[in-house]
């Protein structure tokens, strides 16, 4: 779903189902969805309700549940868990199964050490099967699409991302009511549904298609997948709100880079210091975890 902008504004009530026949009132609760916009209704499945009042409540509404990273017995961030959560929430893996190649080359790792942009790896690239267009970026079809990885919103695109590719970033809910950041780079994408170099609202659907990989200039055909949590310095998970876009402009408050206030941003465990990263930035090798979703879409 899109993101909701008042998600932080945390009000469990829901409306009452209003008078009339029993249908009706079905009708009306059915509609509903919780006022904090990411909660689950309750009961559910809900009985038919007794009287103009109706049931109801909603769980999952409690600013508590955001931003509390699954932990390892260690204290660690527990991608592991992170990842097998959001299996549980049915998102999807965004390269197609029949297209999907392994990626084992070390500097396709999370984390690898980049002599050529004195920078750690903020993400994992991963490969396909097919030989990707050389050509602009502004791609609108191809043979190896990328695929939205659950329901969300696209915020931000841009074709200068590297060696004449581009980036579409998005932002996912997830059932805790945080605002998950995908970025998804060196692609090609058709820039008419996603105006580059501006911040958007453009609702995406799990399985739609954000781009396309293209060749980066080097015969590398790729997707390179980079994943935030969506937390600020406080603890607080990020409102989006399209009157005042302030999370994926780049030289607002960029995801790699520091320069503002409203992250913390970390010196990367391999020791390149020239991008310092966001601290809420996401180790995505386990996003792997969503090959196992019976929805794995064939190209
Ligand atoms: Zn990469």
């Amino acid at each position: 779903m899109p993101y909701n902008s008042s998600a932080r504004s945390v009000s469990c009530a829901k409306p009452k189902t209003g008078s009339g026949n029993a249908a009706v009132r079905n009708k009306a609760y059915n509609a509903q969805t919780c006022a904090c916009g990411y909660g689950t209704p309750t009961p559910s499945p809900e009985p038919e309700p007794t009287g103009p009042t109706g049931s109801t409540g909603c769980t999952g509404c409690t600013p508590e549940a955001q931003c509390q990273f699954p932990k390892t017995a260690d204290g660690q961030w527990d991608f592991a868990a992170f990842w097998a959560a959001r299996l549980a929430e049915g998102w999807i893996y965004p390269i197609a199964q029949d297209n999907d190649a392994p990626f084992t080359d070390p500097m396709q790792q999370f984390n690898a050490d980049r002599p050529d942009m004195g920078a750690c790896h903020d993400g994992i690239d991963l490969q396909t099967q097919r030989t990707a267009p050389s050509t602009n970026v502004n791609l609108c079809s191809g043979d190896s699409p990328i695929y939205s990885i659950a329901d969300g919103t696209v915020v931000y695109s841009t074709t200068g991302y590297y060696e004449g590719t581009g980036s579409v970033i998005a932002v996912y809910p997830d059932s805790a009511g945080n605002n998950i950041v995908i970025r998804y780079g060196e692609i090609g994408f058709c820039t008419a549904t996603f105006p580059p170099f501006t911040v958007l609202t453009v609702p995406v659907t799990k399985g739609s298609v954000i781009g396309y990989m293209m060749n980066n200039g080097y015969g590398t055909h790729m997707l390179h997948f980079e994943a935030y949590f969506g937390c600020d310095s406080a603890g607080n998970a990020i409102v989006l709100d399209s009157s005042t876009p302030n999370y994926a402009a780049g030289p607002v408050n960029g995801l790699t880079q520091g320069g503002n206030t409203t992250y913390d941003y970390v010196t990367p465990t391999c020791g390149k210091s020239t991008f310092n990263r966001r601290q809420d930035l996401i180790d995505p090798t386990e996003v792997q975890q969503l090959k196992n979703n019976p929805a794995w879409p064939a190209s």
